[in-house]
This record gives C-alpha cells, structure tokens and sequence, in this order.
C-alpha cells in the first residue's frame, strides 16, 4: 500500500530515494521545475541527459514516458524526468498525463525506490488546470501496482496544496 503524503514547498529540497522532473522532451533544460532541479543538482543532471539524447533518446523523451538520471547534488539518488502533456482546453485526453505518474512509478520501482517526491506535473507552462491534473495524479497513484512505498506531492504553492488535497480527503 503506497502512502500518499502532500507538502506545500520547493521539490529540490525534499530528501527522498527519487525526485520527478516536469521536464520537456528535449531532457536539455527549461523553466519551473526543471530549472530548478538542474540549478540546485548540478551539472552531473545534465551531462546524463545529454548522453541519454547521444544514444537510445536521440529524438528525446516522449510525453507520457519517463527517464532516470542522477540526482547530482541533490538529497536523492535518481531524477526521474517525464514530459507531461500541453493543454489543449476543455476536453483534453488525461491518459497522457496519468501515464507520466504510471511510467514514472515504473522507473522508480525499478530502481529499488522507496520514497519518490513528484511535482504537479503539467500545471506550470503546459497550462493542465490545477483542479483536474491533481484529480488525474491522485487516481493515477492510488490506482498504481507498485513496490513504491511513499509518494510525496511537493506543490509550489498554497492553491496547488489545496487542490491536492481536495483530492486526498
Ligand atoms: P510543466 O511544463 O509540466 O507545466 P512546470 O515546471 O512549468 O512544468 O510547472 C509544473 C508545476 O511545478 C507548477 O505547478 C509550478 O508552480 C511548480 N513548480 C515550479 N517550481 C517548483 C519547485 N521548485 N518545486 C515544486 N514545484 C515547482
């Protein structure tokens, strides 16, 4: 049984065995959450990227797939990136965004990981609606056969903790 747990703050600072990047398919770097990783991690991050584009990711990271790495600096032991889908208004297909949550748990169990902290993936620049992508990420977990033990939604903000939480009640 996976215990999910919520808290309002920075993901580069959790101490967990995996930390989830919001990250785009280039895996070369970008804004919100994936600045922040690679800032705080250091460049050990993005030299595996980089070789992960050199050899089996040569077109890069499909959305809904998922992708380990190093931590770096980091108080982990793996990034796990994953590209999330873009908002496409009202109507858009969850299945892609429920996948980066399912592949993401995949990667992490089978590193051996126990604890995994994971942003809300989507809801910065590719604009998913608060409200939906936490409904989509908690039924996603909840619904997960998986090895992992805890997974920790680290939410930026107080609007992102109140929407998860909604859900977890
Ligand atoms: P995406 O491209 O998947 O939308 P973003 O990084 O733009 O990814 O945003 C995803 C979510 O992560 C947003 O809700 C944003 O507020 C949040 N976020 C940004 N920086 C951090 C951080 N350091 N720790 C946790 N969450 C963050």
């Amino acid at each position: 049984m996976t215990t999910i747990t919520l808290v309002q703050g920075d993901i580069t600072r959790q101490s967990v065995d995996a930390i989830v990047n919001a990250a785009n398919s280039s895996l070369l770097g970008g804004g919100g959450v994936d600045g922040a990783i690679h800032r705080r991690g250091g460049p050990a991050i993005l030299a595996e990227c980089r070789k992960l584009r050199a050899s089996q990711y040569g077109k890069g990271l499909a959305t809904g797939r998922a992708v380990a790495t190093t931590a770096g600096e980091l108080d982990a032991q793996w990034v796990i990136h994953t590209v999330g889908p873009v908002w496409q208004g009202p109507g858009s297909d969850p299945s892609l965004l429920a996948s980066c949550y399912r592949e993401s748990l995949q990667v992490a169990a089978q590193l051996g990981a126990r604890t995994v902290a994971f942003p809300a993936i989507s809801t910065g620049v590719f604009r998913w609606p608060m409200e939906e992508a936490a409904r989509v990420a908690v039924q996603t977990v909840r619904d997960a056969d998986t090895t992992v033990e805890e997974v920790r939604f680290v939410l930026f903000d107080e609007g992102a903790y109140e929407a998860f939480a909604e859900q977890v009640r």
